[in-house]
């Protein structure tokens, strides 16, 4: 079934939505995924029916932790949906609130998360623990049991959160099940997204120039080797860039390294020399002593801040944005490009102090836009960087997820996906 030839009159429809805002101090600060929502939400209020809205929010770990509950955003979507939008506080228990929804009403369910059956994995049982196999086994039960209950809100069921579209949780890709083919579909963000990965994969437009940044190469290495063999220029930044420096023998100082990735980072660079692929590493740094307040992300009046070599921050320094040199080497490897995919930022830009390096990537993606190419931006740090800078409409597209779109890059099927097509 597709959304567009659905007719939600009558229906009450039941929405996975992706709804892992950032709040400060109980307002959202930046919309964007709730907007991404809106066109499948509207469509569903327009003909004429009813939509439960359930998303997650954080990593509450299957606990109640009202700094991540949902019951913050009640405003923010009320506002951009133009309903005012009810609330029902325990999403397990929502029965009477789904039941006492009248057609045109919206109602939000509080953060999926509060409960483990959400993600299904066993809590407080280590992997290695002999009972481990049997308490998974349990929690795949109730983790059914708990879709089970969220399909009994509805008569339809939509997916529409990409962000969380690669993982197999109970409202991504178990809640399926108890919907027939004919009521159960994708929404028009998924649609959207699904097709934006297909613009980049299907038909390469050379050169074709990838920039992965953020903090660590762990958490990025199966992308960055599955890039190796489809880009012409990958740009590795960010935190990477001192993993990389330690790997030549470089002084990292403070910085952000992953030790025990020295061999990984020695084997991209040769896997890149091998596939002909042109990496661009940071060559100089903005390192700083003691600058950050980590709890509140601000700057510490009066810091030093210098520019040094990458492979040579002083001992009591920490690397936390890339340099003049290196901000020259990645326009450099964008502008030219005509596909162009960005994951990460490239150095600490939520201070403003370390926003350099972002903001010369974003400047040369809207530049290389402007000249023809397609620009794909995705994962919420690099969107939110896209943002400060002014520069969303000079992209081609923005998309809401991280992992999931690195996932769907790499040509892995979605389990959000598939889910709606079994
Ligand atoms: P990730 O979640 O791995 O995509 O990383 C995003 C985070 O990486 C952002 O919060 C940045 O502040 C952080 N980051 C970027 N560059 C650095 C750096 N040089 N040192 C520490 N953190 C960094």
């Amino acid at each position: 079934m597709t959304i567009d030839s659905f007719n939600f009159a009558g229906k009450k429809a039941i929405v996975r939505v992706d709804f892992n805002v950032p709040v400060k101090e109980g307002k959202v600060t930046d919309n964007t995924r709730i907007m991404g929502a809106l066109p499948t939400l509207k469509k569903i209020l327009n003909d004429g029916g009813a939509v439960i809205m359930m998303s997650h929010m954080g990593k509450p770990k299957g606990q109640v932790d009202m700094k991540k509950s949902l019951s913050q955003i009640v405003p923010a979507v009320s506002e951009a949906l133009g309903v005012e939008v009810k609330f029902a506080a325990d999403c397990g228990n929502a029965s009477a609130e789904a039941a006492a929804l009248q057609m045109g009403e919206a109602l939000l369910l509080e953060n999926l998360r509060f409960y483990p059956e959400e993600e299904g994995k066993p809590v407080g049982i280590d992997k290695e623990d002999p009972a481990y196999d049997e308490a998974k086994k349990a929690m795949k039960a109730s983790q059914k049991e708990f879709a089970k209950k969220l399909a009994s809100y509805a008569d339809c069921y939509v997916m529409d959160a990409f962000g969380t579209a690669h993982r197999k949780h109970a409202s991504t890709a178990v809640i399926d099940e108890y919907f027939d083919k004919d009521s159960k579909m994708l929404g028009y963000l998924m649609e959207k997204e699904v097709k934006a990965v297909d613009a980049v994969l299907s038909d390469i437009k050379r050169p074709f120039t990838a920039i992965m940044g953020g903090s660590k190469v762990s958490s990025k290495i199966g992308i960055i080797e599955n890039l190796l063999g489809k880009v012409d220029n990958l740009i590795l930044c960010g935190g990477m860039t001192y993993t990389f420096a330690k790997a030549f023998g470089g002084e990292v100082g403070q910085s952000i390294c992953e030790e025990d990735k020295l061999q990984v980072a020695l084997d991209v660079v040769a896997k890149a020399k091998e596939n002909g692929v042109n990496l661009v590493l940071a060559t100089d740094a903005v390192a700083a002593k003691d600058a950050i307040d980590w709890d509140t992300m601000s700057f510490k009046a009066g810091a030093d801040v210098k520019v040094v070599p990458a492979q040579a921050i002083p001992a009591d320094y920490e690397g936390l944005d890339a340099g003049p040199e290196s901000r020259k080497a990645f326009a450099e490897a964008i502008k030219g490009a005509k596909t162009i995919l960005w994951n990460g930022p490239a150095g600490v830009f939520e201070v403003e102090e370390f926003t350099a390096g972002s903001r010369a990537i974003g400047e040369a993606v809207a530049e290389a836009t402007a000249n023809g190419a397609f620009s794909l931006i995705g994962g919420g740090d690099s969107v939110a960087c896209v943002n400060k800078f002014g520069l969303a409409d000079k992209v081609s597209y923005i998309s809401t997820g991280g992992g999931a779109l690195l996932e769907a890059i790499e040509g892995k099927e979605l389990p959000g996906v598939a889910a709606i097509k079994a």
